[in-house]
């Protein structure tokens, strides 16, 4: 197998920037969250990765709020410059005057960090792995492995059949008309065993296979 370094995590960059734009605004409660948090946090995740709002009627977290976006030449692309305090329930379709902020899931905490790693952010610990069945496909067809990282990290077709529990940590994609899979495990630091928590990011160590199916 093959271990190669992650991609440019583009989107993740541009979701930092909505969050650090966001930050002024966190009720105290996510802030002093924050706070206690490890040095090492920007304030960008201060209650990014651990809380989120949800609308005090429905309880929906299909919270959105008013911003203005600018375009960047740049990247050819629309870039969030300011927010309002003005917030919708895009549920129950009301005018929310605060959203109210609650702990994510362990469900949430760990699919929200794999979708992070497989997308290329270096701050949730770990190593791709292809595995030589991938490479001769990529070699045999003349394109860069780049590109089948690239895929992986695309993937957004996730139903209950390939993730019952919610962790997206399993996909079924197409490559060069080959059935592919890739999958995320979850190893302690030392690699030794498994993780005992793979919602804690200083004891977890994961691993993203992207393998032919046949290879599973
Ligand atoms: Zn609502």
């Amino acid at each position: 197998m093959a271990e190669v370094s992650q991609g440019q995590p583009t989107a993740l960059a541009l979701l930092n920037v909505v969050a650090a734009t966001d930050a002024p605004e966190l009720s105290d409660v996510s802030r002093q969250r924050g706070q206690a948090m490890t040095e090492v946090k920007t304030k960008t995740v201060e209650h990014g990765d651990t809380t989120k709002p949800i609308c005090p009627k429905c309880k929906s977290d299909q919270v959105v709020r008013d911003a203005w976006a600018e375009w960047c030449s740049a990247t050819g692309g629309w870039v969030l410059r300011t927010t309002f305090d003005h917030f919708v329930c895009d549920a129950c379709g009301e005018d929310i005057g605060e959203p109210k902020w609650i702990d994510l899931s362990r469900t949430e905490i760990i699919r929200n960090q794999n979708d992070r790693f497989r997308k290329g952010d270096h701050a949730i610990p770990g190593r791709h792995l292809l595995t030589s069945g991938i490479q001769e496909l990529a070699q045999t067809s003349g394109a860069e492995l780049s590109d089948v990282i690239e895929t992986v990290a695309a993937f957004d077709v996730f139903t209950e059949d390939n993730d019952p529990h919610k962790e997206h940590d399993f996909g079924q994609f197409t490559y060069r008309s080959k059935n592919c899979f890739w999958k995320i495990d979850y190893y302690n630091i030392d690699l030794s065993g498994g993780s005992e928590d793979p919602s804690d990011l200083s004891r977890t160590h994961r691993v993203l296979t992207i393998m032919l199916a046949e290879e599973y």
